[in-house]
């Protein structure tokens, strides 16, 4: 039982150090387009947070400012629902993982571009391999689109409208995945009817977690 127990620590650290390996990369990634706005406003790179050891992951787009202030994936109003949204399905934030595809704010909200998505992209292919998640939440159409490409799904070819909690079999690196597109939380912001959707599709996200 002990011997047990130690096996699953030492793998749990080593998990947590390829994890912060990855957060010093990305710290330092001067290269990047998008340091000098996070250097020139005291930005935070956002790495992800949660659970390391998750069997759900939520992958959105990229930071905003809140983000972007704190360090903290989702904790602005967008984070809000989709903490929400979590606790309808009787889990905590901190029982998932969630990240974004961009790690960096990009300036003024504007949506990441093919260069930011393709430099940002392996830390979160790294993160996924790190954390096997059973079940990749993918919030809104950027994310959702990369994740679709990056396992060669043929889904990747239809819309967020049409692909919205449908499971998705994959086969990633470390075994089968489930992936589930899922709305941005941010519509709720404009959109009612679209909470409801969100509410529906989480039901999904509940069962494929169980199952
Ligand atoms: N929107 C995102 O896509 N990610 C965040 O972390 C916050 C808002």
């Amino acid at each position: 039982m002990e011997g047990t127990n130690c096996q699953i620590t030492t793998m749990d650290c080593v998990r947590t150090q390829k994890l912060r390996k990855i957060r010093d990369e990305i710290v330092n990634l001067t290269n990047s387009p998008l340091y000098e706005y996070r250097r020139k406003n005291n930005y935070f790179p956002v790495i992800g947070e949660g659970n390391h050891r998750a069997k759900l992951m939520f992958i959105g787009e990229a930071p905003g400012e809140s983000e972007a202030k704190t360090g903290r994936p989702f904790c602005g109003a967008a984070g809000k629902i989709l903490d929400e949204l979590i606790e309808s399905i009787g889990l905590k934030r901190a029982d998932v993982y969630i990240t974004n595809v961009v790690k960096d704010r990009p300036p003024n909200n504007r949506d990441p571009n093919p260069s930011e998505i393709a430099l940002y992209g392996p830390f979160l292919q790294r993160q996924i391999e790190i954390i096997k998640p059973k079940v990749i939440a993918t919030l809104g159409r950027f994310s959702t689109k990369y994740i679709l490409e990056k396992f060669g799904l043929p889904e990747v070819s239809q819309s967020i409208s049409v692909l919205h909690g449908k499971a998705i079999n994959a086969k990633v690196g470390f075994g089968p995945c489930v992936i589930v597109p899922l709305y941005h939380p941010a519509v709720v912001l404009y959109s009612s009817t679209s909470r409801k959707i969100l509410e529906e599709d989480f039901e999904i996200l509940k069962k494929m977690i169980r199952g």
